[in-house]
């Protein structure tokens, strides 16, 4: 099936780097417009509109800190202004406060749930809000809206050390699931994707040199994963080639979750 996302409005939030980023390209490169998010650095997002716009594609750059509810709001009405409507929502946003959990700071437990969390939260809610003012555009998609949430293998792999961390993807499971259970009928589709380990900013560190030989024992197809990798599930989540799955998380991981350890007989 030939994915087009063409007359659809995408909104993709922690766009300027990474996952989201490449979320955003492969989101244009289908077709559709996109919202380019990021929180505090604009040139990088700017740089990211430039080079959809000279593809052909439709985007501009809005910054908003996701856990605060009034940028989210301000955020949202400036895709309307732009663009009209909201078809799809990648709530991508995520960051990391490592610490064993004796150390952990309520500050960094908070800012973590803040933003991983809460952020999922407030994003999701405004998208629903917003697809409730929209009806089904049977040109453009079979749904009337939806929406993906970017979670993490540590939905399910608990992760010593970080604990707000894999608190905060739990979260986002349950919420996901939730919100796909409530809104399925209004043909509102809500998924997750649960990357393993992508060579991004958030993990320079593991996926280079001996660290990265030692995080390769941990992916059973035995390689690091690259952001196109997710911006492909991304697309087939946003597209009607995927118009059955609801509710449901893509792990996009090289088998990571598969717990490895048990290769050579546990
Ligand atoms: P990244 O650091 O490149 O991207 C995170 C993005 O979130 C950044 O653009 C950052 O500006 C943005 N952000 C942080 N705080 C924000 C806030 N308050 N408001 C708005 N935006 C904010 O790292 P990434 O790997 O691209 O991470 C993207 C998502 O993927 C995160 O949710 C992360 O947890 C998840 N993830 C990544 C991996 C991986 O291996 N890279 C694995 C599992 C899950």
């Amino acid at each position: 099936m030939l994915i087009s996302l063409k007359g659809q409005v995408a909104l993709v939030t922690g766009a300027s780097s990474g996952l989201g980023a490449g979320a955003a390209r492969g989101l244009a490169a289908s077709g559709a417009a996109v919202v380019v998010n990021y929180h505090s650095q604009p040139e990088p997002a700017e740089k990211l509109v430039d080079e959809i716009r000279a593809a052909g594609g439709q985007a501009i750059a809005v910054g908003a800190d996701v856990s605060k509810e009034n940028e989210v709001e301000r955020l949202f009405a400036a895709t309307l202004d732009a663009f009209g409507r909201l078809d799809i929502l990648v709530a991508n946003s995520g960051l990391q406060k490592d610490a064993a959990i004796a150390e952990l700071t309520l500050e960094d437990w908070n800012t973590v749930i803040n933003v991983n969390l809460t952020g999922q939260f407030l994003c999701a809610r405004a998208a629903l809000r917003q697809f409730a003012k929209q009806t089904i555009r049977s040109d453009i998609s079979r749904a009337l809206g939806k929406i993906i949430h970017m979670s993490s293998v540590h939905q399910v792999i608990p992760w010593a050390g970080h604990v707000n961390y894999a608190a905060s993807k739990g979260g986002v499971d349950l919420l996901m699931r939730s919100i796909a259970q409530e809104v399925g009928e209004q043909r509102i589709r809500v998924n997750s994707i649960a990357p393993g380990a992508i060579r991004t900013a958030i993990n320079t560190e593991a996926t280079t040199g001996d660290a990265e030989k030692k995080l390769l024992k941990l992916i059973p197809y035995g390689r690091v994963g690259e952001a196109e990798d997710v911006a492909n599930a991304v697309v087939w989540l946003a597209s009607d080639a995927s118009d059955y799955v609801h509710g449901a998380t893509l792990f996009i991981d090289g088998g990571m979750s598969l717990y490895p350890e048990f290769r050579n007989n546990g």
